[in-house]
């Protein structure tokens, strides 16, 4: 079938980019692991059917499966999402090219950038992605592009995005959205006019924890490109990943649903608990982008982070006495996790850095799973009882 452009993202899920009928009649899009087909007469290198190339049927469907869900012209999945990343920023700079940042980046692109944007001729700046009147003076005659994240790791900001797009567009520069913590079911960045919207499909599109991968999405030129930039670094997604991301993206909008209400629920009872400092958690009246998140966002995401009164030595207890959450970093699966950024996802920022951003040491960070919320609820309160 092919998805119709106004269902309803639970549809687009299951049935955006599926075939009708399938290969040999199959409901299921089979894995084609094949990594050579033969050659039709006139086919362009970059056509040729090779997993690296990104073409195989099994690839292909899943490239349209992810630009069904993210309402875009074209998809690509990558062999993780800092490849998806990485494929993006290698093909739209160039030496001598400066790049607008959010200043509260997942860790490894942070690092990506501090580590690896000098050798590569680029230069940066990090901008506060919710004071759209700093980015002017941060802009140079060289800027070409402005990266943001739709909610930043972990502090649950809601970049102005809106904003962004505005000015990129006032100032030509190309705009490029991690939409990795919302998914698609939250916000789609393609639909406010950002150029391309990137996932680490590891966390929320796949949904199990089983999976490395990522996803890039765009107009058809848009994507084209960076294929063959994908194609040339030799990061493309092997076919038997790309079957279990293809099988998660179809449970991804009941998933979602699930963990905004699981996340919801918990930063409510976190936020009046007295043992608990504070909950960053952008559905809550109290986090201080509520009000534009609301006008955005369609939930508010699975992740929420929280301090504890008791500061460091109290956050560690509360690890020990949670049962439910298991201690690792990563997220989006279907089971809830917590971890502490300060030593996992920002371990590579300086503390005077993170100290900036609010990632204190004590911060904890919960990626609610699809578990019950009242059993959630019930597990942090048993375990706060024991700090
Ligand atoms: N972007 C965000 C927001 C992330 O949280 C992560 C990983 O945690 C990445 C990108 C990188 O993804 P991957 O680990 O799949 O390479």
């Amino acid at each position: 079938m092919d998805p119709r452009d106004d269902a309803r993202i639970d549809t687009l899920a299951v049935h955006g980019g599926e075939r009708r009928p399938g290969p040999e009649g199959s409901l299921v899009f089979p894995i084609y692991q094949g990594t050579v087909y033969t050659v039709e007469p006139g086919t362009d290198y970059h056509d040729l059917k090779y997993i690296r190339l990104n073409s195989t049927p099994s690839q292909v469907y899943l490239h349209d499966k992810l630009a069904a869900l993210e309402g875009a012209e074209a998809g690509l999945a990558t062999a993780s999402g800092m490849a998806a990343l990485t494929s993006v920023l290698h093909t739209l700079l160039r030496p001598g090219d400066h790049i607008l940042a959010s200043d509260c980046l997942y860790g490894g692109t942070h690092d990506f950038l501090t580590g690896h944007a000098a050798d590569l001729g680029w230069t940066y700046t990090f901008v506060d992605p919710q004071s759209p009147d700093t980015w002017a003076a941060a802009k140079t005659p060289s800027t070409r592009l402005f990266l943001v994240e739709t909610i930043t790791n972990p502090m649950m900001r809601v970049a102005r995005l809106r904003d962004v797009v505005a000015f990129a567009r006032r100032e030509g520069l190309t705009t490029v959205c991690d939409n990795t913590f919302a998914s698609p079911v939250n916000f789609r960045p393609l639909s406010v006019g950002f150029d391309v919207a990137f996932h680490s499909a590891t966390k929320y599109l796949n949904g199990h924890s089983d999976v490395v991968a990522g996803a890039v999405l765009g107009s058809a030129e848009l994507i084209g490109r960076i294929r063959r930039t994908v194609n040339h670094y030799g990061g493309s997604l092997d076919p038997h990943a790309g079957f279990l991301l293809a099988r998660g993206l179809k449970t991804l909008a009941v998933r979602m649903r699930a963990q905004n209400h699981n996340a919801l629920t918990l930063a409510q009872f976190l936020s009046e608990h007295p043992k608990i400092a504070a909950v960053n958690y952008p559905g809550l009246a109290s986090h201080p982008d509520h009000a534009h998140a609301s006008a955005l966002l369609s939930g508010f995401g699975g992740m929420l982070s929280l301090r504890m009164a008791g500061g460091l030595d109290a956050a560690k207890a509360l690890l020990d006495a949670l049962r439910i959450p298991a201690v690792a970093p990563s997220l989006g699966g279907v089971e809830s996790l917590v971890t502490r950024p300060a030593i996992t996802s920002h371990a590579g920022m300086s503390p005077a850095d993170r100290e900036r951003i609010g990632i204190t040491d004590d911060l904890i960070r919960v990626s609610t799973g699809i578990e019950d919320a009242a059993d959630l609820v019930e597990d942090f309160g048993q375990a706060l009882d024991k700090v």
